[in-house]
C-alpha cells in the first residue's frame, strides 16, 4: 500500500515558491478559520472526472463523493457521458470494522459490467486511508481482471488542499495513463500538441481547437475536457505540451518532459490578444518557418474579425472599472482579456495565486495601478467595491450576493459560468455578457429600492 504523497509533489522546480523560499511547501496550506477551497480528492476529481470513456468510483463515505462530484461544467461531444455519473463505494460503519475492499472490488465489477469503460480511476478518501485499506492492490486486480486500466489515485484529503489533488491527479495519469498506447499513424500530423489543465468548460476547449486547426496545428491529446483515455494513453507522440491555465498540472507537464522529451509552454487563451500570443507561441515551439507565416497571417485577419465584433460592446465598456475576484492564473488572463475590451481592472483576487501569476498581473498593469486582493472575503469586497467605485464584480458563483449587496452587476467567470470566455469566439461572448449584465434594469431597480 502506497499512501504517503510523493515527496516530488512537493518540490515541484518550477514553482516560483519553491525557487524564491528555502522551506519548500506544495501549496498553500489551511489556515484555520479561513475556507480552503477543497480537499486533495475535490482536486484529483475536478482533473480526472472530464476524462468522459472512464468510471470515477469515490472509495469513501457518501458526503465524499457530495463534496466532490459535479462541481464544473465540463461539456462533452461523444457517446460516452459515464463521467457525469457521482459513484461512490458509500462505506459505512460496519465497513470500517469489517474492511471495505471486497464491497469496493464487488462495485467496480458491477458498474464496469453495465457500462462497459475505457477505464476506471479510484479515488482514495480520508476513511479508508487511515484504516489502511489498500486500493492500488485492488486496481491492480482489477486491472488483470477486467482488461481495462484501473488507476488507484491516492487523493486523501487529509495530504493537502486541492492544488495538491491536482498534482496526484497528474501523477496518477503519468504513472497509469500515458504511454501506454500507440496512435494509429493517420492521426498524427507535423504539428501534434496537447492541452493540459483545459477541463471544457461550456465547450472552451472546442473553440480553442478550431482555432488551432484553423492554424494547421493538430490538437492530439487534451488533458482532461472531452477525454478519452484512449486519446491520453498516446499523448506520449505530441510534439508540445501546453499548460492551461493550471500551474498545478506543470508537474505533469515536467514529467512528460523528462521522461519523452516533450517540451512545454505555458499559455492562457482568453482574451483576442492571449489567444493570438498562443498561437504565435506555439507555432515558434515547432520552429517551422511555414507555420509561423501561416499562423502570423491567420492572426491579422482573426484580429480584424474580431475587432470588428467587439467594437459595439468596446465602444459601451470602455473605460468602465471592474473588480476581478477569481484564482490563480485567471487572475492575469483575465485581465488580458478585459483590456481587450477596454475595461479598468481596479483590483484582482490574488488568493491562490502564485508569484509567477503576480508577475503576470504586473505586465499587464502597465500604470502599476492595479490592487492585488489577498483577501476577499465580502467585507472586504464590499468596502473594495464601494472605495474604488467599481461598475461590475467578476467572480465566482458564491460572492453573487456580494456585488448585490453593493447594488453593482455581476458576472460569474469561475467553472460555474454560463458562457465559454475562451480563443477568438470567446472575447466576443464576454464582451456581450458584461454589456448585457451593465445593461440589466434590474439594478435600476435595486438601486431605487435602497
Ligand atoms: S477531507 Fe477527507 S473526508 Fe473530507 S471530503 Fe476530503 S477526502 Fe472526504
Amino acid at each position: 500500500m502506497q499512501l504517503k504523497v510523493k515527496e516530488e509533489l512537493f518540490d515541484e522546480p518550477t514553482c516560483e515558491h519553491n525557487i524564491q523560499k528555502k522551506e519548500k511547501k506544495a501549496c498553500k496550506t489551511a489556515v484555520p478559520g479561513s475556507s480552503t477551497g477543497g480537499c486533495a480528492l475535490d482536486g484529483a476529481y475536478i482533473v480526472l472526472s472530464p476524462i468522459r470513456d472512464a468510471l470515477h468510483v469515490v472509495h469513501g463515505p457518501i458526503n465524499c463523493l457530495g463534496n466532490s462530484y459535479n462541481q464544473r461544467t465540463s461539456e462533452s461531444k461523444g457517446n460516452e457521458t459515464f463521467y457525469m455519473y457521482g459513484m461512490t463505494s458509500s462505506i459505512n460503519e460496519n465497513d470500517l470494522i469489517f474492511g471495505s475492499e471486497d464491497k469496493l472490488k464487488k462495485g467496480i465489477v458491477y458498474a464496469v459490467n453495465k457500462f462497459n469503460p475505457k477505464g476506471v480511476f479510484i479515488y482514495n478518501t480520508c476513511v479508508p486511508a487511515l484504516t489502511g485499506e489498500d486500493i492500488g492492490g485492488v486496481a491492480r486486480e482489477l486491472t488483470e481482471k477486467l482488461n481495462i486500466p484501473v488507476v488507484p489515485v491516492q487523493s486523501q484529503g487529509f495530504s493537502g488542499g486541492k492544488n495538491l489533488g491536482n498534482k496526484i491527479a497528474g501523477d496518477a495519469l503519468f504513472e497509469y495513463v500515458i504511454g501506454k498506447k500507440e496512435p494509429n499513424i493517420d492521426i498524427l500530423t507535423d504539428y501534434n500538441i496537447n492541452l493540459i489543465g483545459e477541463y471544457n468548460i461550456k465547450g472552451e476547449l472546442f473553440l480553442i481547437k478550431k482555432a488551432l486547426s484553423d492554424n494547421g496545428i493538430n490538437l492530439l491529446s487534451n488533458i482532461t475536457g472531452n477525454a478519452t483515455m484512449e486519446e491520453i494513453m498516446y499523448s506520449h507522440k505530441a510534439g508540445l505540451n501546453v499548460v492551461v491555465c493550471s500551474k498545478a498540472l506543470v508537474y505533469l507537464a515536467r514529467k512528460m518532459e523528462e521522461k519523452y522529451g516533450i517540451p512545454f509552454i505555458e499559455e492562457s487563451f482568453f482574451g483576442l490578444s492571449s489567444t493570438n500570443n498562443a498561437m504565435l507561441h506555439i507555432a515558434e515551439s515547432f520552429k517551422d518557418a511555414k507555420l509561423i507565416e501561416k499562423v502570423k497571417k491567420n492572426i491579422e485577419s482573426k484580429t480584424k474579425i474580431i475587432r470588428k465584433e467587439i467594437e459595439p460592446y468596446k465602444k459601451f465598456l470602455t473605460g468602465k472599472r471592474v473588480l476581478l475576484y477569481t484564482g490563480g492564473v485567471k487572475s492575469w488572463s483575465l485581465i488580458s482579456a478585459l483590456n481587450d475590451l477596454g475595461m479598468k481592472v481596479i483590483a484582482t483576487g490574488v488568493k491562490k495565486s502564485t508569484e509567477e501569476d503576480k508577475n503576470r498581473i504586473k505586465e499587464f498593469d502597465a500604470n502599476g495601478n492595479i490592487i492585488m486582493l489577498d483577501n476577499g472575503n465580502p467585507v472586504n469586497l464590499i468596502k473594495m467595491i464601494k472605495d474604488e467605485q467599481a461598475d461590475i464584480l467578476l467572480a465566482g458563483g458564491r460572492n453573487q450576493y456580494t456585488a448585490i449587496k453593493s447594488l453593482i452587476p455581476f458576472l460569474d467567470v469561475n467553472q460555474e459560468r454560463s458562457n465559454s470566455y475562451t480563443s477568438y469566439e470567446g472575447i466576443v461572448h464576454l464582451g456581450r455578457q458584461i454589456y448585457l449584465e451593465l445593461n440589466s434594469p434590474v439594478y435600476d431597480v435595486i438601486r431605487k429600492a435602497n
